[in-house]
Order: C-alpha cells, then structure tokens, then sequence
C-alpha cells in the first residue's frame, strides 16, 4: 500500500497516475455511471491498494452507481460487494489488487471495460465483431455464387450477377462504414493522444502493441508521459500508480 488518498483527488490522480487500463475504466464508470463485475473488481481492488479507504470507496462508488440505479439499489446491491473487497463480509479475506498478467490475460466481453487495453482494444474488435461480418458476407456470396451456377436460363443468371454485383457494393459500403470500428488500433491511438502520446513515443508503443508486448508498451506510455526512463518495466498496476507518484513529487 502506497499511502492514503483522499476522494477529491482521484479525478486528479486518475489523470496524472493512473496506467491505461484503470484510466480507461475510470472514465466508463464517469461516463455510463455503472461497470460490470469484472470491471467493479479490477478497479475497486486497485483504488484500495492505490490508499482509498473504505468509507471513501464506499462514497465514489455510490455517487456514480446512484445516478444510474438509484441509492437504494446501490445499497442493496453493490456495497456488499465493495466491503467484500475490503475484507469486511463473508471470509473477510484481504483481498489484493489484480498484477498485469492476471489483467493481461482475462477475457473480458462485449459491454466490459475490464481488461488490458493495449490486449483488449485489439482483440475484441478485431476477432468478436469483424469476423461476425465476414461470415455474414461469405454466406451471402456463397448462396448467390450457389444460385448463379443453378441458373436454368441466360436471363436469370444475368440477373444473379446483377444482383451479386449489388452485394459486392454493399458490402464495400459496409467494410468502408465499420472501418474505424474494427480498426481497434484507432481507439488505442486516441486513448494515449488523450494521454499526451504522440509522434514517435506512438509509434513505439503501437508497434510493440502489434508484436504483443503489452507490458513493454505500458512501460513505453509510462515513459513518455512522465518524461522519465522506467527501468524495472510495469507489471502491476498499483506499480505503474506509485512510480508516477515518485516522478511527480
Ligand atoms: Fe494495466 Fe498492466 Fe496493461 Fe499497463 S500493462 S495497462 S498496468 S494491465
């Protein structure tokens, strides 16, 4: 444990000390006012090693979950489970904070915010969404490819064509439209902009991102944001959290 954090710094600290991946869930639950268990999990654990006190958890956590189901829901609920996490309820083990390997290698879903970014922002997109096109489209060629070579007469295999030749359209306006979806490198590119990394640095990190270095990528973000070497490499979050704190005193 690094030291007590108080609750009006985090929006501060988030942006000043917190690695990609608390960053990113920190902003989904400003945002949607509500995170997924595993999202719940990855960040709540993190706050409390990173020094937020129960009480203080308990408050965060409230004023954003309220807006979304209300207070008593949220009490009903969901404080359970944060002071599960603080080792107040059930076996009241001292539960501690997720290290990147653990992060690294979940497998987060469609609608979680959990997970690894520099791992995640690639995989879901590129293999749940994408492919579920591509089936869709070689289904749809297939078939019509099926229906033109059963063609009985000139005529109606001229307009199978035509209408093969329609699909073809279609789905480039399809591929074209979906293109900054699936190009999840897009997204991981505008969160480090949002970061301060640019230019070279972006580079850098994109292509260790590509040889799947995930970790060496989040020490390369850590050294471009704080303009200081990190020789020891980041495999822990809350590790990532006290070594911005350091650079910044
Ligand atoms: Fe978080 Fe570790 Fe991934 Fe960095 S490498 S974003 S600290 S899980």
């Amino acid at each position: 444990e690094f030291s007590e954090i108080s609750l009006k710094d985090i929006d501060q600290l988030a942006s000043s000390s917190f690695p990609l991946c608390m960053r990113h869930l920190f902003d989904k639950l400003r945002e949607n006012h509500h995170l997924k268990h595993g999202g719940r999990m990855q960040l709540g654990l993190f706050l409390k090693a990173v020094g937020l006190k129960l009480e203080d958890a308990l408050a965060f956590w409230k004023s954003e979950f309220s807006q979304k189901v209300g207070a008593e829901r949220f009490d009903k609920e969901y404080s359970y489970s944060i002071r599960h996490n603080y080792g107040k309820e059930g076996k009241r083990t001292d539960y501690t904070p997720y290290a990147c390997h653990k992060i690294i290698s979940s497998t987060p879903s469609v609608g979680d915010h959990h997970g690894c970014p520099y791992r995640h922002f690639r995989l879901v997109d590129l293999f749940n969404q994408k492919s579920d096109v591509l089936y869709f489209l070689v289904f749809i060629y297939y078939n019509s490819a099926m229906h033109t070579i059963h063609c009985e007469s000139i005529r109606a295999a001229q307009k199978s064509i035509v209408h093969m030749l329609q699909i073809f359209c279609f789905s480039i306006i399809v591929v074209c439209n979906c293109h900054s979806l699936f190009n999840s490198e897009e997204n991981l590119r505008a969160a480090l902009g949002k970061m301060g990394v640019g230019g070279r640095s972006l580079d850098d990190i994109l292509d260790k991102v590509r040889s799947r270095h995930y970790q060496v990528a989040c020490t390369l973000t850590f050294e471009a944001v704080h303009a200081a070497s990190c020789d020891s490499g980041i495999n822990h979050p809350n590790q990532y959290f006290e070594a911005s704190q350091k650079t910044l005193q």
